[in-house]
């Protein structure tokens, strides 16, 4: 049985319980979720026991992507990178890796880091080939059994890029077309084979291997916009319309999933992207790529994302995936993954501080802060931040005799406030 299909026999698992406690929620309230789709635990048979819910009430969620490519293979490197972004905050981590021998990279970052760990299948699938349009449907399968059986809690799976998709994308007028990597190699496979999707056409075959080892299938978007012009369009639509149906088709077989979205959005048509694809997912947990709200920001597009993320968070985004400085630019360093990674928090924070069900949580550490300040409790505000490290740095290398900071020093509005409120009670 799947933990959707014990959910829905009414049982609270170990897992369902854990989640409830790092939540504040009541344990039935989340097994009611798990049941309906509306929340989900990734979490593989195969895998390590990790207990983190992402959808309807529970904290927003971040994931840090890493991984090789074909020009930089430095495993190391990428162990660092996941173990930092967990350091900072990252909730999941999915190896992307292109480079390298695939299996020992995706097993190294794994054993690394203890939290739902993702991935894209179709990337080894392709990789193990001269060009991607030369994998065959049995390599894609066989790609997602062999990282299920590894232990991977999630993969990303562009089911939802089929021959509907794609007429939307050939009569539409896209500036960027198509710009998500599993999107691009799939357009390129049915285009040159002249053939369906085959996680589209065999998704019934992709759900029997999910269910046998509790797989959850993150439904990638592979329509995803590449700048904020192509944003909403009819591909983008059609291709939700096709995940929703597949959230229903993988949820009848106890098979959990979430939704992929966008992509770049303007910040005025985040809630729109967001609340109709809800509606089109039948709720289903929504896991974004930013969304970034402007293009002309490389360099600081962690900043564009988590604006739009904040933003999609409070319509109802229940997962963001990072983005880093070097996005658009370069492979990601360590540092670049550091900053990602608490920018991307801050932004699921400030969602959090406006959410159903985290609202209050979320709101009794923020006045815990305004306390501290109050006080002038420096050491209690290192505690809270979300960066326990740089604020100290920031207070020690421009420290005064003052218990204020040196930004007004004994002109303290606080320090002056106070005072004056205490004298006047005397008088
Ligand atoms: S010195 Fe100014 S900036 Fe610093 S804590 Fe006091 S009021 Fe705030």
């Amino acid at each position: 049985m799947t933990l959707m299909d014990e959910a829905r026999k009414g049982i609270i698992t170990p897992t369902i319980r854990k989640v409830a406690e790092n939540e504040h929620i009541d344990p039935d309230t989340v097994r009611k979720y798990v049941a309906e789709g509306l929340v989900t635990i990734p979490q593989n048979i195969k895998g390590k026991s990790r207990s983190m819910g992402i959808g309807k009430c529970m904290s927003v969620k971040i994931n840090a992507n890493v991984g090789t490519s074909r020009d930089f293979v430095d495993v190391d490197d990428e162990i660092e990178k996941a173990i930092t972004a967990v350091k900072y905050g990252a909730d999941t981590i999915m190896d992307l890796s292109t480079g390298g021998d695939l299996d020992s990279i995706r097993r190294r970052i794994m054993d690394a880091v203890d939290v739902p760990f993702g991935t894209v299948p179709l990337y080894q699938a392709a990789s193990s080939k001269e060009t991607v349009v030369d994998m065959s449907s049995d390599d894609m399968f066989d790609a997602v059994r062999k990282h299920a059986e590894s232990g991977v809690d999630f993969v990303t799976i562009h089911a939802g890029v089929n021959q509907n998709a794609l007429q939307r994308l050939r009569k539409g007028n896209r500036i960027m077309d198509v710009v998500s990597r599993g999107g691009s190699f799939t357009i390129a496979w049915m285009l040159h084979n002249n053939e369906e999707n085959p996680f589209y056409a065999e998704f019934d075959y992709l759900i029997e291997i999910a269910k046998e080892y509790d797989l959850t299938l993150s439904l990638g978007d592979g329509m995803r916009p590449g700048c904020v012009h192509d944003a909403s369009d009819n591909a983008k639509f059609m291709e939700f319309i096709t995940l929703g149906e597949l959230v229903k088709q993988a949820r009848e077989a106890g098979v959990q999933t979430f939704v992929e979205g966008p992509g770049h959005v303007t910040a005025d048509e985040v809630q729109l992207s967001v609340t109709s694809m809800k509606q089109l997912c039948h709720g289903a947990p929504l896991y974004l790529l930013g969304p970034l709200v402007t293009d002309i920001a490389p360099g600081y597009d962690h900043i564009t994302g988590a604006i739009g993320g904040t933003i999609a968070g409070m319509c109802g985004a229940d997962f963001l995936c990072m983005t880093t400085p070097a996005e658009h630019l370069a492979l990601p360093t360590c540092e670049d993954i550091k900053e990602g990674a608490i920018v991307t928090k801050i932004a699921a924070h400030a969602a959090d501080l406006t959410r159903e069900g985290q609202r209050e949580r979320a709101r009794a550490t923020d006045m815990e802060m305004a306390m501290a300040r109050k006080s002038l409790d420096w050491e209690k505000q290192f505690d809270i931040a979300i960066d326990k490290e740089k604020p100290r740095k920031t207070r020690e290398s421009r420290k005064t005799g003052s218990d204020a900071c040196s930004m007004c020093g004994e002109l303290c509005a606080l320090k002056i406030v106070q005072k004056a409120l205490e004298e006047d009670k005397q008088l």
